[in-house]
């Protein structure tokens, strides 16, 4: 079935609900999701939305912009981290007013606590600019969108998988998805299409993220020739659940929790004297595994297995219970513990792609190093990488990010798609989609994906996690080559056409194992440690060298790598103290 939309947005999450309501001012504007909205990730955000409203303490634009930069390791552009803190302060208001029900102050103003790395004063003391709706406010976020973007008649197409892009030359012409209740095939053609698919956490073994985090959009792009940038920078967040990785946010320790190690020590006093438990994550993660195979983990042993305790218990049950009841609800569930009682036993899990598809400043995407542009392709949130997160993003930076940045993408392809005509688009433009889908339903194709998908999620969490070197990435690199060619082996066992979800796997499982080799090749490429990026036999942050972003692309079998400065407008690298 052939439709179309002058603008499609691809995700229902943040960002891609965002940048339909601002699209669908201007032009007829489609939505199309793999899963139904209010079952995007961004449900998933617990701890709060970032922004210098100073509603308890003083915060200044300018403050949040540095330590967005410096929590970066000076990898951020810092124009995109100045707009981002500016504009957050407008766009946490302008959610308020579409009716998001943030938790007030005994004034009636919206609340705010302090998270890891926000500080006042250019890096004094941990500074309350989280806003936030209990431990829900990505749920509210979601909520609120859908809400408005109903109101403003944006078309839905929940259950549409979206499986490739339609791209001539450089100008966008349109998607292909499968409906997923009935198996069916339907080209979208558009004047201008957005990504946002989110993250990609299912990588690795261990991650905060849900299920369908699978990185569609970017994979799909790379293979349609677009670079990624920045894909060797994958932050994992100190605090998951240990052994299951489900996250205990930073809202924990933002509202007072302490990190202790199996003699009961503050350890993060040896690590960050001045921010302590809420210094940034690549920090905090690298210090609970120092801990750890220096013995002093809860059990003692160094083993995987071994974990730290996140102290809640001297919170109180109130504050626990009225600030922060999902992350209780948790413990209930999966430790049999209340964390009013009993500190939470916590480990790094795999949570955020800094790395993606790389945009200009109103979601633009763009084709090379040079800085030249596609037409009309966008993308927005945690797919793209508008540089503002640098080698490691703040907590609370990415819904903000999703909302400044979603939004200025919906505004630029609404008003690309009033002045531009569609591109024809060729009559078999879902040829290669059908052909690919039917090869997979092929009982030629024996093996089942699970065997590769668990070996690429051990490599990735063992050769890539948080502390990475030379000789294991190269031979992970060159398994990682292995899997995917594995990969022409995979079939579903399944051949039904509804809801076929065998299916939906292994489409899913060729993203991963596409973005997990980018992954590799990049992280073997950069010979420095950066932010999330800690490697053994590199130590050192090479700004000489290694101030530059990466931007990797697919060349016949393997890759290639082309690089882009650095935007550094404002203030000079320095050494990250804190
Ligand atoms: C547990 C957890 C807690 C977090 N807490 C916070 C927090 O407190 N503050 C903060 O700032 N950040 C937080 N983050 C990060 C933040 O929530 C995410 O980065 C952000 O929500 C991603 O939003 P998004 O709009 O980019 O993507 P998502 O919300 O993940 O939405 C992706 C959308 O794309 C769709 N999609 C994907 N692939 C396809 C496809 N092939 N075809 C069609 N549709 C597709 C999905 O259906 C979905 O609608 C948290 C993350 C996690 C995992």
């Amino acid at each position: 079935m052939v439709h179309e939309y002058e603008a499609v947005v691809v995700g229902a999450g943040g960002a891609g609900l965002y940048a339909a309501l601002e699209a669908s001012k201007k032009v007829k504007t489609a939505v199309l999701s793999k899963l139904y909205p209010m079952r995007s990730h961004t449900g998933a955000a617990q701890g709060g939305i970032s922004a210098a409203l100073g509603n308890l303490e003083e915060d200044d634009p300018d403050w949040h912009a540095f330590d967005t930069i410096k929590g970066g390791d000076y990898l951020t552009d810092q124009s995109s981290a100045l707009l981002l803190a500016e504009d957050a302060i407008r766009a946490v208001v302008d959610l308020e007013n579409r009716g998001l029900p943030f938790n007030r102050t005994a004034e009636g103003k919206i609340d705010q606590r302090r998270f890891g790395g926000h500080t006042r004063n250019y890096g004094e003391e941990a500074v309350r600019r989280s806003c936030y709706a209990a431990d829900r406010t990505g749920h509210m976020i979601l909520q609120t969108l859908y809400q408005q973007c109903i109101k403003s008649e944006v078309s839905f197409f929940d259950e549409y998988h979206v499986v490739d892009a339609i791209i001539e030359g450089r100008r966008c012409a349109g998607v292909v998805a499968v409906e997923l209740s009935t198996g069916e095939v339907h080209l979208f053609k558009a004047k201008a299409v957005l990504f946002a698919t989110g993250g990609f956490g299912r990588m690795f073994q261990v991650t905060s993220n849900a299920y369908a985090n699978t990185g569609d959009g970017p994979a799909v792009l790379a293979r349609r020739g677009v670079p990624l940038e920045d894909m060797e920078f994958f932050q994992f967040h100190p605090t998951g659940i240990r052994g299951m990785g489900i996250l205990i946010t930073e809202g924990v320790r933002g509202e007072g929790g302490i990190l202790r190690n199996r003699k009961g020590e503050r350890f993060m006093e040896r690590y960050t004297p001045t921010l302590l438990d809420l210094a940034p994550r690549d920090i905090v993660a690298r210090s609970i595994i120092s801990e750890i195979r220096a013995g002093r983990g809860a059990l003692g042993d160094g083993s995987v297995d071994d974990y730290v305790l996140l102290d809640a218990t001297h919170l109180g049950k109130d504050v626990i219970e009225s600030k922060l009841p999902d992350i209780a609800e948790f413990c209930r569930t999966y430790l049999g513990i209340d964390p009013a009682d009993r500190a939470i036993p916590v480990m790094p899990t795999a949570h955020y792609a800094m790395g993606g598809i790389p945009t200009d400043l109103d979601g633009r995407v763009l084709a090379d190093e040079r800085g030249n542009l596609y037409e009309g392709l966008y993308a927005a949130g945690e797919c793209a990488c508008v540089s503002v997160h640098g080698a490691n993003r703040l907590g609370t930076n990415s819904l903000v990010d999703l909302v400044v940045y979603g939004r200025r993408a919906g505004i630029s392809m609404g008003t690309y798609a009033q002045d531009n005509l569609f591109t024809p688009v060729p009559k078999d433009g879902d040829a290669e989609v059908r052909l690919f889908i039917e090869g997979l339903m092929n009982e030629k194709r024996k093996l089942h994906g699970d065997s590769i998908r668990r070996e690429m999620q051990s490599v990735m969490m063992e050769k890539f996690g948080i502390y990475r070197n030379g000789t294991d990435m190269q031979h992970a690199v060159a398994r990682l080559a292995e899997l995917r060619n594995g990969f022409n082996e995979v079939g579903a066992r399944f051949r039904g056409r509804r809801f076929n979800t065998d299916l939906t796997e292994i489409i899913e499982l060729r993203n991963l194992l596409d973005l997990s080799f980018l992954t590799a090749h990049a992280a073997l490429n950069r010979q420095e440690s950066r932010g999330a990026h800690s490697r053994e036999d590199f130590p050192d942050r090479d700004d000489k060298n290694w101030l530059k972003h990466s931007l990797i692309r697919f060349e016949g079998s393997g890759v290639s790598i082309g690089y882009r400065p650095v935007d550094i407008s404002k203030w000079q690298p320095k050494p990250r103290k804190y």
